[in-house]
This record gives C-alpha cells, structure tokens and sequence, in this order.
C-alpha cells in the first residue's frame, strides 16, 4: 500500500544556512542537528550541513554526540545539556564538548580529565546554566578547566519576540559575565544567539551562532525556504448521506450529501489531536477540511467539493501551500514541536541528497 511521504529538501537546508551565515556576518554559523535534526533525519541533514561549509554542531545528549562523531570524524560537537560523573569518560573519549552548565558539571569533566569544552551561562531563562553567583567560586577554584573554555555561551529565552525587553537584558547581562570571565578563559568565543537571536542584528552575534529552526524552514526565520514535504494519497473514500457522523466520538455530522476521504496518517505519525475538526489540507492547492477527529492511523477529510478527487491524488499535509507553522497554530503549538513529533512510518524521500 502506498505510504504518506515525508520529502526533506537537503538542498534548501544547505541554501538557508548559507542565508543564515550571510546574516551573521563575521560570527560563523553552527547548526543545532538534536533530536534527529528536529525530526528530519541526523544523518543525511549533518552530512549536507558539513558539505555546505558547517563546522561547528549541538546536540542534547551524550547518545546523539557519539553518533554524530560517527558521521562527522572532523565536526567540532557541543553537547548542549553538558556531563556528568558517567558521561564525561565517553564525552572526552569521542572529543565531544560538553556545554558545561553548573560547578557540578565543572568538576565531573575535571574529574574525568577536562579538555576542549563550553561554559554555558544562565542570562536570565533560568532553564540552564552556570549562575551568575556561581562564577566567583568556579574564577578561583576551576582555573584550569576555565583555561580549557573554548567557547562561553548562553540562550536567550524570547528571541523570537524582537521587541520583548528580556532580549536587551539577557544581552547585556551575557556581556557583562563574559567581561568577568575572559581574562580567565583567554582561548573561549562567545555564543548567544539562536535562530531568533541571528535575526535580532548583530549585537546578538558574538563569534558563533547556533541556528536550528531557521534551517528547517521554520519561523522565526520568515525568509526561509520550505524545506518539509507531506503528502499521502487516501486509502478508502466514501458517500455518505445527510446526517451521518464521522469518526471518534462522532463528532461531526454531514449537513448535506458528503464525501469523505481517509487518509492513511495520524497522530502517531505527528499529526496533532488537536487539529480534529478544525484544520485544512490541500488538494492541488485548495483547502479541504478535516472532518472529525485525528485517529492514531487515521485522518478523515471532506472532499465533497472535490467530485474528481481519486484515492491515488496526493493530499498536502505539508507543503508549498501549507506551511509547518501554518499547520502547527491549527494545533495550537509551534513548528519546531511539529517536526520533532513527525514519526517514523512515513517513505523519507531527500531530495538534493
Ligand atoms: C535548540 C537550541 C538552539 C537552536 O535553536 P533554534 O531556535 O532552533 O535556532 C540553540 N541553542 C540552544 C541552547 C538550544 O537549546
């Protein structure tokens, strides 16, 4: 049986980090590739970053470092949630940066010999990173794994808010711990900014930025280009009669002669619950709404306006009409938790591979 389609535009993630370091100016340009290259496929997306000129990658976790050593023998890897008392061996064994983030995990990777490494800061977010009160004490008692800081980092908590205060403050907060830092972490760049973070100009940019929406094609980067295809065709259509209900619940009612198709992907797939009822995909461009409610396979459409609609016409979910943000505020959340959710069913296609 024909499966639903997931196309990744390699093409287009290599031509929106190009975008993306011409906006950075002289910072260079790292991509964020966790969590399976949101979603997209760690491999094939790491290879075609490292071939456009990437050098510089974060990922969450101690697993997703070592695999990504595997495929980039020469990357520069940052493990963004840092090392512990089991992880540091194997982090330093695959010449993998931890961003260290708290004297605890400062001491772990001393413990466990130390090298190259980051330091990440708490600007303001309070979600991770070293405290401000925290550097006095790591100043006198860890000179030589400060020494050892190649790069001092920090995240800003509302980047894609432009106009949000807490952008300026987080700023200037940054430069102010950097200033008391440097001197005693003379081989470390600076990292503030995210995808959001490029965009607000270039007193965000400091020496490297870390983008990883952006290079999907997702928001806050308007100008990127799409980079996520999702199209299935249906498996079953069906005439059904006035007041005849559809799906779970039976939560919608046919108030004329209908036609609903069924497509074969659902929310195990990463198409969200919360768009039963109340979201459109596209046929040859025009919008046919769902039609009851996401099933865990399944979605049900009403193609009563597509009387030449067969099971073998493709449905866009994802597309040049149908943007992954577009279809992420129908189910209330955001891009980035819509790529990350696709699941593993679909035939992956990449395209400029
Ligand atoms: C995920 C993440 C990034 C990338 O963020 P985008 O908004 O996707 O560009 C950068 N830095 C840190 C610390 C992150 O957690």
């Amino acid at each position: 049986m024909t499966l639903p389609t997931l196309t990744i535009d390699l093409t287009a993630i290599r031509s929106n980090w190009r975008a993306l370091d011409k906006l950075s100016g002289a910072a260079e340009t790292g991509a964020a590739v966790k969590a399976d290259a949101y979603g997209l496929g760690f491999a094939p997306v790491a290879r075609a970053l490292y071939a456009e000129g990437c050098r510089s990658f974060f990922v969450a976790t101690l697993s997703e470092g070592l695999a990504l050593r595997d495929i980039l023998p020469d990357a520069t890897i940052h493990i963004l949630n840092g090392t512990d008392t089991n992880g540091a061996a194997d982090t330093r064994a695959a010449s993998l940066r931890p961003c260290l983030n708290s004297p605890a995990q400062v001491a772990a990777w001393r413990k466990a010999g130390g090298g190259p490494c980051a330091l990440q800061l708490d600007s303001g977010m309070s979600r991770l990173g070293v405290q401000p009160a925290d550097i006095p004490a790591l100043i006198v008692g860890e000179a030589a794994t400060l020494a050892q800081v190649t790069l001092i980092m920090s995240h800003l908590a509302c980047a894609d808010e432009p106009e949000h205060p807490q952008n300026e403050d987080q700023r200037s907060h940054f430069a102010a711990h950097l200033a008391t830092l440097r001197p005693h972490a003379p081989n470390a760049r600076a990292s503030l900014a995210a995808t959001g973070g490029t965009l607000l100009g270039p007193a965000y940019h400091h020496d490297l930025v870390r983008c990883g929406i952006g290079l999907y094609g997702g928001l806050p980067f308007w100008e990127a280009e799409p980079v996520v295809t999702l199209t299935t065709p249906a498996i079953q259509i069906r005439d059904v009669p006035i007041g005849t209900t559809v799906g779970y619940g039976a939560d919608w009612t046919a108030n004329r002669p209908s036609r609903i198709a069924t497509l074969p992907l659902g929310y195990a797939d990463g198409v969200h619950r919360a768009i039963s009822n109340n979201s459109t995909v596209y046929i040859n461009g025009k919008a046919a709404p769902v039609a009851g409610r996401v099933s865990m396979d399944l979605i049900t459409i009403d193609v009563t306006d597509f009387p030449n609609f067969g099971e073998n016409d493709p449905v866009e979910i994802i597309g040049p009409t149908r943007s992954i943000d577009a279809l992420a505020a129908d189910a209330s959340t955001i891009g980035y938790e819509l790529l990350t959710a696709l699941g593993t069913r679909y035939e992956r296609r990449y395209k400029g591979a």
